[in-house]
């Protein structure tokens, strides 16, 4: 067919007048999603996995640690203050004790500075924040019209080791541990890190834990690798968490959770929180960002200071050019993990402040209630959102907490030590 220069200019003048239809329309319906989205959170606790301000204050180049500069009371540059949190109906947070694990450490003094950096962080605005050590202390906050504030150290190495480390940390207020970041721990192996030097877990690995059941920490597997994975779920008697990860059957980089792992979760009760972190939502960004980091990786194990591996990691990652990336794909793995898992086994973990690479209107602790309305525009019910929420997460935590209570009083403190392997030197 020949179009002619009337034929296309009526075809214009069609076009332009349904678009002029259908945008009101549209935007109506986002209006209502997102009215709805913001009623569902504020009638539930919006709990987020994994957020890296305290890293985001430490590594602040005009003020290094300091949490009085940093002022949450202002807009911040990073993706976190009180305003945003507030807009974005924000119940509880996991907030990320976060140190590098690469290299050969010190790794307890900065994992240390972290916790207490964290807890000044929660003590300076009483008014906003409340420390919280459990699931009682997440409801109370809330109907304090606080946002919950918990503690949770990603990658095990801050243990050096020990057990006695371990329950000084859960006495410290840490309530859930990630086993690795992105470099292997002594006794587990992560995703990032090739090839596997203990394929899984060591029988320290196990008692580990076996340890972390006994004191009501939760487990959290993001970052570990799969068959990291597959040894703690044959060994954990609690539901374990992925605090910051999205699905692999989607996506398929190595940071993300397999379905075979997925298919796992009715019968441990754990839960996914879905990371918004482009390079693990948006498949394209995973290519170009995942050969990137596994270099920065390699430079930042040869650096000579935890403050040089530091900037290393957080230059690099800045630099990264990376296509657009979509709400609805972040709806995508939501949706895949609800198919594969089930509805109760799927939680938000977003990784603010973690990362400079996010969706385009998912990119600060403001733009929950966005994500939410994409769901209702899915057909998602107001039950499933609140489980999403938070519903799931809090009661996989309330199971491990009942776990901890019969452990307890079962047995004594593990005094098992850490075996020193030739494989296991770094
Ligand atoms: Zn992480």
């Amino acid at each position: 067919m020949k179009i002619t220069p009337s034929a296309l200019l009526s075809m214009s003048v069609v076009l332009l007048t349904l678009a002029a239809v259908a945008t009101p329309a549209r935007a109506a319906e986002q209006d209502e999603s997102l009215k709805r989205a913001i009623a569902v959170l504020e009638s539930t606790i919006l709990v987020d996995g994994h957020n890296d301000l305290p890293m985001a204050i430490r590594q602040f180049a005009k003020a290094p640690g300091d949490v009085a500069v940093y002022d949450l009371r202002q807009p911040t540059e990073g993706d976190t203050d009180i305003a945003r949190l507030r807009e974005g109906r924000l119940g509880a947070q996991f907030w990320s004790v976060y140190i590098p694990g690469e290299g050969r450490g010190p790794f307890a003094r900065p994992q240390l500075e972290q916790i207490e950096l964290a807890r000044r962080i929660i003590e300076r605005y009483p008014d906003t924040f409340q420390f919280a050590t459990s699931v009682a202390d997440v409801s109370e906050a809330k109907r304090a019209g606080r946002i919950a504030s918990m503690l949770g150290m990603e990658g095990g190495y801050g243990i050096e080791n020990s057990l006695g480390a371990l329950r000084a940390y859960y006495d410290l207020g840490v309530r859930y541990m990630a086993l690795t970041h992105n470099a292997h721990t002594d006794w587990a192996d992560a995703a990032a890190q090739l090839p596997p030097r203990h394929n899984g877990l060591t029988p320290f690995g196990e008692e580990v834990v076996r340890e972390m059941n006994r004191l009501g920490m939760l487990i959290d597997l993001s970052h570990a690798s799969p068959a990291t994975m597959v040894a703690t779920l044959r060994i954990s008697e609690a539901p374990v968490i992925f605090s910051h990860s999205s699905a692999r059957g989607v996506c398929d980089v190595p940071r993300n959770v397999p379905d075979d792992i997925l298919r796992e979760l009715p019968s441990n009760g754990g839960v996914v929180m879905i990371t918004f972190v482009a390079g693990f939502v948006n498949c394209e960004v995973g290519r170009i960002v995942q050969p990137a980091m596994a270099e920065l990786a390699l430079r930042a194990r040869a650096a000579a200071s935890t403050e040089e591996r530091e900037r290393i990691m957080r230059e690099g990652m800045a630099a990264i050019k990376t296509p657009v990336t979509t709400i609805g794909m972040v709806a995508d793995h939501i949706e895949h993990v609800r198919r594969v898992a089930g509805i109760d086994h799927v939680g938000i973990g977003g990784d603010f402040d973690g990362n400079p690479n996010w969706p385009e209107g998912l990119d600060d602790v403001s733009t929950y209630p966005r994500l939410f309305a994409e769901l209702i525009r899915r057909g998602w019910t107001d039950t499933e959102l609140r489980k999403l929420a938070g519903e799931n997460v809090l009661r996989a935590w309330e199971q491990t907490e009942k776990v901890a209570a019969r452990l307890r009083a079962a047995r004594e403190p593990s005094t098992k030590l850490f075996e020193s392997a030739p494989s296991s030197a770094r």
